[in-house]
């Protein structure tokens, strides 16, 4: 098949920065779990826009009210003012997610992307402790400005950017080590070492499955670990949810099924579930000691997001269906990639995932580039991640039916065998 001319983009590489190189055709219209490009052509998206439409693309629900939203005249503007928009949200959000949970959380609106809750959680870390170090882990994703760079792992993504937050220190990963290091026992006694020069830490920031660092699955048991190493040192717990939140693992919190209560966390992406910008920053009431204008900013209160972040709320989350349905087709997804593996003649690749958020290791970069380019020309999007991006990670809509479920394994499967 011939890809869709592109000549715009091509001639204006030289100008613009874009950041679509991996698919070199022009997207017009999306619907459900699909893309469509200016000739019309098909794309089973397992990418998600980035894990922000777990709901899939123009979903119908989000989009009537939408559109009834702005046929009303609705407030269209991003200032965190008072508006019936984000009272419906903060109503839904307090039922349906809040509530249920018996979870406790003051919810301020940081900014508009991940990277803003981010740098509000650390901020607020920071504020109430009146500590400054921040431990994250290796290969942790956060977030592009200086503060979250400071806490990702992976350095080429700091490359050039020179001083990013100095106080942060770095943990190993559950499996890291696998399973031949105990886990916090040497931090532990760093922390409880005068000697050791490691200033007592502010807070600890987590993925419970690192999205960016390669689909590395933290055990239940290692997060309860963690969170009692954080309350008996006094340190605050950050769970940052902004990729794995918005039942990508099952759960509507991906920390759920670990039985902790973060102090702080933050969500983004799905939260308004129709790719629309929109973050959450959550933390325990006590921790409220933000003063007026100290994180502020002209797009904090995205209204049409709200709006379709509350339909998501009402359609999705006030009973178990989707959950239910996203941990019922983990063992779907699971059994075909374990297929996969036992089919590839190189082997040794590695499957990991929960719900519906799914990696397969390869050797190398190269051929994950490969598979995924291969998959992009027969109609499947598909993005790598992992520090040498050797992991092709899979992120289907959370809406997507088992028949489009199968034919992008399928796709999948026939794309690893080509490059074989
Ligand atoms: N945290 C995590 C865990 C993420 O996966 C991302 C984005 N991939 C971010 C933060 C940053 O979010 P954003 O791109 O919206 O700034």
């Amino acid at each position: 098949t011939e890809l869709a001319p592109t000549s715009v983009f091509e001639t204006v590489e030289s100008e613009v920065r874009s950041y679509c190189r991996a698919w070199p055709v022009v997207f017009e219209r999306a619907s459900g779990s699909r893309l469509y490009d200016e000739q019309g052509r098909p794309y089973l998206d397992f990418f998600a826009g980035a894990g922000s439409l777990n709901y899939g693309h123009n979903n119908p629900v989000l989009k009537r009210a939408l559109l009834d939203y702005l046929a009303d005249d609705g407030v269209t503007h991003g200032l965190d003012m008072s508006t019936t928009a984000k009272r419906d949200f903060l109503e839904a959000f307090r039922s349906a997610v809040l509530e249920p949970r018996a979870l406790p959380y003051k919810v301020m609106f940081p900014g508009p992307t991940g990277t803003n809750a981010v740098e509000a959680a650390l901020k607020l870390a920071r504020k109430v402790t009146g500590r400054e170090t921040v431990v994250s882990f290796t290969n942790a994703f956060h977030g592009m400005s200086l503060g979250s760079l400071a806490v990702t792992g992976n350095s080429a993504k700091r490359a050039g950017a020179g001083v990013t937050l100095p106080n942060a220190t770095r943990m190993p990963f559950d499996h890291y080590f696998d399973g031949q290091v105990p886990d916090f026992l040497w931090f532990e006694r760093l922390l409880e070492d005068p000697g050791s020069g490691l200033d007592h830490p502010a807070a600890v920031i987590v993925e419970t499955v690192q999205g960016e660092g390669g689909i590395n699955v933290a055990r239940a048991e290692w997060l309860r670990a963690l969170a009692d190493l954080c309350r008996r040192h006094d340190m605050l717990l950050i769970v940052d949810d902004v990729q794995m939140g918005c039942g990508r693992t099952g759960d509507f919190f991906s920390f759920e099924e670990a039985g902790i209560t973060p102090d702080i966390v933050t969500l983004s992406k799905s939260i308004s579930g129709y790719g629309l910008p929109m973050a959450l920053c959550l933390f325990r009431p006590e921790l409220d000691l933000w003063e007026p204008g100290e994180h502020n900013g002209t797009f904090r209160g995205n209204n049409p997001a709200f709006v379709t972040a509350t339909a998501a709320l009402d359609a999705y989350w006030r009973d178990d269906a989707l959950r239910e349905r996203t941990l019922g087709r983990a063992g779907r997804v699971e059994r075909a990639l374990l297929d996969l593996r036992g089919d590839d003649g190189r082997s040794g690749l590695a499957v990991r995932g929960r719900g519906l958020v799914w990696g397969l290791e390869f050797a190398d970069g190269e051929r994950a580039e490969a598979v995924c380019r291969r998959a992009f020309e027969t109609g499947l999007l598909l993005e790598t991640s992992g520090p040498h991006g050797e992991v092709v990670k899979l992120l289907p809509p959370l809406t997507a039916t088992d028949d489009e479920l199968d034919e992008g394994l399928g796709i999948l499967a026939r794309s690893v065998r080509h490059t074989a």
